[in-house]
């Protein structure tokens, strides 16, 4: 595994146009070093310690220098230099065209302000944008329009369904994982409970981090019918690791069984745990978005092969959950399909697996499966 892999299924997944289920956009504005290396951590930076000089840090050097015309493993100096002298605009046309990704579902929900709007970030790339409705973002902005406790579950209810009616949106996220974790109550609360929860929190303001509310928004996002991403396992210091393992969710998904899909993202390092809850239930998928440009095209084979260790495999989706700098829609894209050809490929080489059946397995974890859980059919291959 890992290095180039120039077999029959590299040359499929290289030509496959992804389908970017779960991304958000990049930064406008030119960007310095400190900015820059911001964007490049999941941590804060440390002082006397670059984020270059890590994993994530290495890769783009290795696989982000040579389209800024810079030699592979150009230094960090001169690899921000040139990004400096190409401009921001030049830089993200650069990393978006080479993605390849035709759809892109963005997540407009974290400081999108300073962010591409959907449109304009598919529209660098030459693909269609879809959004993604961030439900804690609804509920918090109900919250800051002012409402009575009592009134708060009607009002969050009439305002889910006003965002998700704009034209575009395919799916809502919870970031339930930052808030609470996933350790609830599986129940719905009751009304009483709702009202008495909402007097606590609109009286002390802030984000929204009630149990028995996210428990209530997560029920909601049950009742809005479209499918629901949960943001799983990896992500910044606010996140308390053990409380993210998606097993957490099983009796909430008992409960929930037969009605949307449910898209566990990023899950590392729960991918096996997430990888079990899509193999049990029918309304469960996974990506390891996210997860793929921080471990690079070294060990993305290694991540995705625990992932469909099990998983069936009309359960895997691409995203990049690429945010800010265009050098992640890249790097994800690119460890997913040396990752995915070339563990694929050691299959058809062991005959474990058939050609036409790796092939088959290429295109639904890249494109079809997303297609078809956001119903999005137009789009849909022949042999989808
Ligand atoms: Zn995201």
């Amino acid at each position: 595994m890992g290095g180039a892999v120039r077999g029959p299924l590299a040359r499929e997944l290289d030509a496959l146009p992804l389908v970017d289920h779960h991304c958000h956009g990049v930064v406008t504005a030119d960007l310095d070093r400190e900015g820059f290396e911001s964007l490049l951590t999941e941590g804060d930076p440390w002082p006397g310690v670059s984020p270059f000089d890590s994993p994530v840090g290495v890769a783009v050097r290795r696989h982000c220098a040579p389209l800024l015309d810079l030699p592979r493993h150009a230094p960090a100096e001169e690899y921000l230099a040139r990004r400096a002298e190409l401009g921001g605009p030049e830089v993200n046309r650069r990393f978006l065209t080479a993605a390849g990704a035709e759809v892109f579902c963005v997540d407009t929900g974290y400081a999108a302000d300073r962010l591409t709007t959907p449109e304009e970030l598919a529209g660098t790339a030459g693909g269609k944008a879809y959004e993604v409705v961030r439900l804690e973002g609804v509920a918090e902005a109900v919250a800051a329009a002012g409402v009575e406790p009592d009134a708060y579950a009607e009002a969050f209810l009439a305002a889910a369904h006003r965002a998700v009616g704009r034209p575009g949106v395919v799916a809502v996220k919870s970031v339930a994982a930052y808030r609470t974790g996933f350790d609830l109550d599986p129940a719905r609360p009751s009304d009483a409970e709702v009202t008495e929860a909402a007097r606590h929190w609109l009286a002390r303001g802030g984000r929204l981090d009630d149990p028995v509310l996210m428990r209530h928004l997560l029920w909601t996002a049950v009742g809005l019918g479209l499918p629901l991403q949960l943001h799983t396992g990896f992500g910044d210091s606010d996140i308390r690791m053990h409380r993210v393992d998606p097993t957490h969710l099983t009796d909430w998904l008992h409960l929930t069984a037969g009605t949307v899909p449910v898209l566990l993202l990023h899950c590392w390092p729960y991918q096996r745990q997430a990888a079990y809850l899509a193999a049990v239930f029918e309304q469960v998928y996974l990506d390891v978005g996210l997860t793929l440009h921080h471990v690079g095209p070294a060990r993305a084979a290694a991540v995705l092969a625990e992932a469909l260790e099990i998983t069936p495999f009309r359960k895997l989706l691409y995203s990049s959950d690429a945010y800010g700098i265009a050098e992640f829609h890249h790097l994800g894209a690119l460890a997913f399909r040396q990752g995915l050809a070339g563990l694929l490929q050691e299959r058809v080489d062991a005959d474990e697996l058939g050609l036409p059946d790796a092939l088959r397995i290429a295109r639904w974890a890249g494109r079809d499966n997303a297609l078809r859980v956001y119903r999005l059919p137009n789009l849909l291959a022949e042999n989808g």
